[in-house]
C-alpha cells in the first residue's frame, strides 16, 4: 500500500487540477525524479520552460552522486541556465516544474533566477511522511510560498498537483 495520505485528507494541501500543458511538463520533471534515483540520488526532477514551450533545462537531484548539497533537482536546473544569454524577461514568463515541492533553497534559486511561475508535484507536508525523523533526511520547514511572498517581483506557485504520480518516486526511496 502506498504511503502517501489519501488526496481527500484535510491534514494535507489539496490537490490543483492542471492543464494539459502543465501537466506534460510536470510529468517531464516526474520522470527526471525517477531518472535520478535510478543514480542513487533523491528522486527530485525539474524541467524549465519558457512562455513559448521552449524547454530550457532539466535536471535531476544528483546531491548523493556529486557529494554537493546544493545539488537539488531545482538548483541544478537553474545552473544550467548560465551562459544562455536568457533575457531577465524571458525567464520572469518561464515556469521551472519541479517533481516535489522547492524547498528553501531552490526558493531563493528560483527568486535569484528571476523565473515567475513554479509548478510542483508532491507537498512538503507528504514529503516528510517519507523523511520521516532522521536528522539527515529532514528539511526547513519554511513553505516556499514564504520565500516567494518576500519578493519584490511576483512568482506565482501553483502545486500540488499529480501528487500519487509525483509520489511514486519516493516510495521505498528514504531511509527508515
Ligand atoms: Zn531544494
Amino acid at each position: 500500500m502506498s504511503p502517501i495520505p489519501p488526496l481527500d485528507n484535510p491534514a494535507f494541501p489539496a490537490e490543483v487540477a492542471l492543464d494539459e500543458r502543465d501537466g506534460r511538463y510536470l510529468r517531464k520533471a516526474i520522470v527526471w525524479s525517477h531518472l535520478g534515483r535510478r543514480q542513487g540520488n533523491r528522486p527530485f526532477g525539474a524541467v524549465i520552460v519558457s512562455a513559448s514551450g521552449q524547454v530550457l533545462a532539466e535536471a535531476y537531484c544528483n546531491s548523493s552522486e556529486s557529494g554537493d548539497v546544493t545539488g537539488h533537482a531545482e538548483t541544478n536546473a537553474v545552473r544550467a541556465l548560465a551562459g544562455q544569454g536568457l533575457a531577465r524577461e524571458v525567464l520572469a514568463e518561464a515556469t521551472i516544474y519541479s517533481s516535489g515541492e522547492p524547498c528553501v533553497m531552490c526558493a531563493g534559486a528560483i527568486f535569484w533566477s528571476n523565473i515567475g511561475r513554479v509548478v510542483f508535484g508532491i507537498d512538503a507536508e507528504r514529503l516528510r511522511i517519507f523523511r520521516g525523523e532522521r536528522g539527515d533526511q529532514r528539511d526547513a520547514e519554511l513553505s516556499c510560498r514564504d520565500v516567494f511572498a518576500a519578493s519584490p517581483h511576483p512568482i506565482e506557485c501553483i502545486g500540488p498537483a499529480l501528487i500519487d504520480e509525483a509520489g511514486a518516486a519516493h516510495v521505498g526511496a528514504w531511509k527508515t
